[in-house]
């Protein structure tokens, strides 16, 4: 094996102000291993401890567990010791005991979709060395059966089962609750935490049949293949190919001392964002609980409380919680513990100057000492992404340049969705208050259970608490709704995450699972019943509420500006109606690069005319029912032009087979029939003869020009018109025309040639002109590599890679969907290929495409109109090919834009 040779050193300590590793590393040790590592060489507390690396991941996944563990066995146990030296304590001792955490950490964040484990290094003896020396059992007790819980949940895999499973730990804690009395955690004695630990271990041996594992260096070995297992979870899995982070990254494992939060009132434990992830708003903002560990405050097990004043009473407001309930029962961070406060601040200012970037980070208390346990570029909304960018620049802290390549572009169709109609809120009957986790507007029906969101078109998926198995329904759904947990709470640091509208921790809803019913504001809800959320202001409205279309102003706007100031290749748009085009234009489109003629066709009124050419036995006949089609085109072309002011427009000529527009249903046909004075089977007959086997490769394209000429005499006819007629009017209008699916250059030849010919005598009748291009949509292979002849003649190249990628692959467009998700989940394409341009097969006869048409002609004007137009990594290969233009359809354009100006600031950093 290749990787085990290369491999130097797989361990990386960090603490005590010194660290092997940086936040350069993020590939080895991954991000939370190397931002560890810079935190603790910049002199933050951070608890030391050592990272093992990705490549060890990548090891263990090629040769197993025994080697894996024999390779890092030394190595582990020196950073072990070197950690007991600066904690003080050793690990396993029963007297002086060292706890550890092992926590996974892949080289991009993927929050709660692997695992770790805390406390690590308890047994029966060592919990009571533990209490003696801190003087506090309760803290000992609670730590070990937290240990127990966490362990047996992740390392022996003792997860629930079904969905309507509880989690089997969590099932002792509520009966011991109901039987005590209690309902919070903090609420449970020293007896009590001691017979949980019982409980939980007994679980353990009924469900596995084995002892639970008292030897800290086996729990601590295990717990190491655990996180490494953990990277090819379910959840790891599908967050993986959602972002499209390939599976050979790996998850690093961070092992580190414990420090506790859980130690009493002087103790907690929070997390915190340098800006407001949700707006961008530059306020510190962050949420806290006294007496907690780990994952408490996102699991919304309890009301966390705000690390800042201001922000405790903004969501004072919000809850309906009177200022003094809020002083006494829920004062900030900043009320509470003045000082910890202030050193807080300033390392969240000193992390933000630092990372030139939002930072999200947690922190621990243990007993009135603050200790920073991560930090990272936070996740955010495309609106946030898109402020704190401006803003960033504003302030000085980064160059124009890196807040434009920082844009990731896909997410600014965020901003691109509708929002709620301001009329229409005015009359909005609010059933509920919650937390503006994420904002958005969502209307939909409401589902409870995440793997149900797909039962409807629109869902609201509706929960308690949402925790990492939810993620592909959050996904799915419209917007996410919970009844607990804050704004760092798991929904809402994954909505954001996703660009998705969240409303949490709206504590007034009464959520019933068997049920599947909600009792809020006096009303029970259903399943299927219709809500609306306001992630903006957390309001939960009765029904549906109507939306509109976003205003692109501010930050948004100025992003747009710096684009434009970095981009060379330009943006067009697919548009087929004049709306279309005047969205695109809106958006900054610069022409349209696609206009399909065929969508025309099938409107009501024009279906029948176009079907009667189609069924015509003479050309005359043919001839008749274009006739009746011209005025149509005519008027579509008019108002397409005028939408585009001037702007270059590209109208490729009918393309389908001609099947796709006859009818099928007997009652149609008969009306036909009775319509053309022919006998319904002439015109069964008719029908069936335009059957193909393969239509995708069959009578379309400029095909259907070359058998009837006059089909594409008169859509020239109608673009040439069109055009003339503004002129009269004072617009101009600059048509590309276009021919479709050619593979020879006869072909094309033949069809230029009724073109010109078609045009010059339109100019003659109007004794007036205009200028025209005539090229040609690339498309099959076969035209790739006779460009240069192609281009002798042709006036423009636009790729239509749609159509080239399916030839090429010789993957049919249509049947591609019953193969291309195994393909995917087994790794064989990493990518769909209709979605993301194939640089290295497609991609290569797109290259040569350019190149040869450009030796014959190097002014050539190259653009490409398929899907991936709009995607943001084609877009940087169409840059760095040459092209001119990319063509996308209108909400894309703003992304293409971005992409565009992307890959031209890469190419000059390169
Ligand atoms: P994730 O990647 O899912 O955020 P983490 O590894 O960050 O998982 O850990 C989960 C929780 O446990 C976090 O709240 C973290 O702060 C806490 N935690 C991790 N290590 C320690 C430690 N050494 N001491 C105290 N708390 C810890
Ligand atoms: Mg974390
Ligand atoms: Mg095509």
């Amino acid at each position: 094996m290749e990787v085990v040779e290369k491999i130097k050193k797989r361990v990386y300590t960090f603490g005590n102000k010194k660290a092997e590793g940086n936040s350069k590393m993020k590939n080895l040790l991954g991000g939370k291993g190397a931002n560890l590592a810079e935190m603790s060489a910049i002199g933050i507390p951070v608890p030391p401890g050592f990272t093992i690396t990705t490549e060890v991941c990548t090891e263990y996944n090629a040769l197993g567990k025994g080697i894996v563990l024999a390779n890092i066995k030394k190595e582990v146990e020196k950073a072990v010791l070197s950690v007991e030296k600066i904690m003080n304590a050793k690990f396993g001792d029963s007297e002086n005991p060292l706890l550890l955490s092992v926590r996974s950490g892949a080289r991009v964040s993927m929050p709660g979709m692997m695992d770790t484990v805390l406390n690590l290094g308890l047994n029966d003896k060592v919990v009571v060395g533990l209490a003696k020396k801190t003087n506090n059992e309760r803290f000992a007790w609670d730590s070990y059966r937290r240990f127990v819980q966490m362990y047996g949940g992740v390392v022996l895999g003792m997860k629930p089962k079904s969905k309507t499973d509880i989690d089997p730990f969590e099932e002792i804690i509520e009966n011991l609750k109901e039987k005590r009395g209690i309902q919070l955690d903090t609420e449970f004695t020293v007896q009590d935490l001691k017979d949980l630990v019982f409980d939980f271990k007994k679980a353990v041996y009924h469900r596995l049949g084995k002892e639970f594992p008292s030897n800290p260096w086996d729990q601590l070995w295990m717990a190491i293949i655990a996180v490494f297992d953990s990277w090819n979870g379910k959840r790891a899995i599908y967050y993986r190919n959602m972002h499209g982070y390939p599976a050979d990254w790996g998850t690093a494992v961070n092992v580190q001392a414990m420090v506790f939060g859980n130690m009493g009132l002087n103790s907690g434990t929070g997390v915190c964002f340098t800006r407001d992830a949700g707006t961008g708003e530059d306020m510190f903002n962050g949420e806290y609980l006294i007496n907690a560990q780990g994952e408490d405050v996102v699991a919304g097990v309890r009301t966390p409380q705000q690390v800042t004043k201001l922000g405790s009473q903004r969501w004072a407001d919000l809850a309906q919680v009177t200022e003094k309930l809020r002083i006494n029962n829920y004062p900030s961070l900043e009320e509470l513990m003045p000082e910890i406060f202030d050193e807080l601040n300033e390392y969240q200012q000193l992390l933000e100057e630092h990372y030139k970037d939002m930072q999200d980070m947690e922190f621990t208390i243990q007993e009135g000492k603050l200790w920073i346990l991560q930090t990272r570029n936070g996740k955010r909304t495309g609106a946030a992404m898109v402020k704190i960018a401006i803003d960033l620049i504003k302030e000085g802290l980064i160059s124009e340049e890196e807040a434009l390549l920082r844009i990731d572009p896909n997410k600014l169709d965020e901003l691109l969705h509708p929002v709620f109609d301001p009329n229409a809120l005015k009359d909005a009957h609010i059933i509920a208050q919650g937390l503006p986790a994420s904002p958005g507007a969502a209307t939909g029906q409401i589902v409870f259970f995440a793997d149900e969101v797909a039962k409807f078109k629109n869902s609201i998926l509706v929960r308690i608490e949402t925790s990492p198995e939810d993620l592909e329904g959050m996904n799915l759904a419209k917007g996410i709704l919970t009844a607990r947990g804050g704004m760092t709470s798991h929904a809402a640091v994954v909505a954001r995450g996703i660009g998705k509208c969240c409303v949490s921790g709206a504590g007034a809803l009464k959520i019933d699972y068997k049920d599947r019913s909600m009792f809020v504001d006096g009303k029970e809800y259903h399943e299927g019943d219709w809500i609306s959320l306001n992630g903006s202001t957390g309001n939960i409205i009765d029904g549906k509420v109507a939306t509109k279309e976003p205003e692109l102003t501010g930050e948004f706007g100025d992003i747009m500006e710096l684009a434009d100031k970095f981009a060379t290749m330009k943006v067009r748009t697919n548009a087929d109606t004049p709306k279309d085009a005047s969205i695109a234009k809106n958006f900054g489109a610069e022409g349209i690069g696609l206009t399909r003629t065929e969508h025309m066709f099938f409107e009501v009124d024009r279906i029948k005319a176009m079907r009667e050419m189609i069924l015509a036995d003479t050309v005359k006949g043919r001839k008749l029912a274009l006739a009746k089609l011209l005025p149509m085109q005519r008027e579509d072309f008019e108002g397409i032009f005028k939408a585009m002011q001037g702007l270059p427009v590209t109208i490729r000529l009918l393309d389908p087979p001609l099947h796709e527009f006859v009818p099928h249903q007997l009652a149609t046909l008969k009306e036909l029939a009775d319509e053309m004075h022919i006998s319904l089977d002439s015109v069964k007959v008719k029908v069936s003869e335009l059957e193909e086997f393969n239509p995708m490769l069959g009578h379309r394209g400029c095909r259907l020009g070359t058998t009837y000429p006059e089909i594409t005499e008169m859509q020239t006819r109608a673009i040439i018109e069109a055009a003339l007629n503004l002129k009269k009017e004072g617009i101009e209008a600059k048509p590309e025309i276009m021919i479709p699916l050619v593979g020879t250059f006869d072909e094309f030849v033949f069809q230029e040639n009724v073109i010109r010919e078609t045009a010059e005598a339109v100019f003659e009748e109007r004794q007036d002109k205009i200028d025209f291009s005539v090229g040609t949509m690339i498309e099959v292979p076969r035209a790739t590599l006779i460009a240069d002849k192609i281009a002798e003649r042709a006036d423009f190249f636009s790729f239509g890679t749609n159509d080239l990628t399916q030839m090429t692959y010789g993957y049919s467009r249509d049947d591609a969907g019953k193969f291309l998700p195994d393909y995917l989940e087994k790794g064989i394409l990493k990518n769909d290929p209709f979605e993301v341009l194939d640089q290295e097969g497609v991609g290569q006869l797109v290259h040569i495409g350019i190149t040869r048409g450009r030796s014959t002609k190097p002014n050539l004007k190259v653009g490409i109109c398929g899907e991936h137009g709009g995607e943001p990594s084609s877009v940087a290969f169409c840059y760095n090919n040459g092209m001119d233009y990319v063509s996308c359809s209108p909400y894309r354009v703003p992304i293409a834009r971005v992409a565009s100006a992307q890959a031209a600031l890469k190419a000059t950093l390169n």
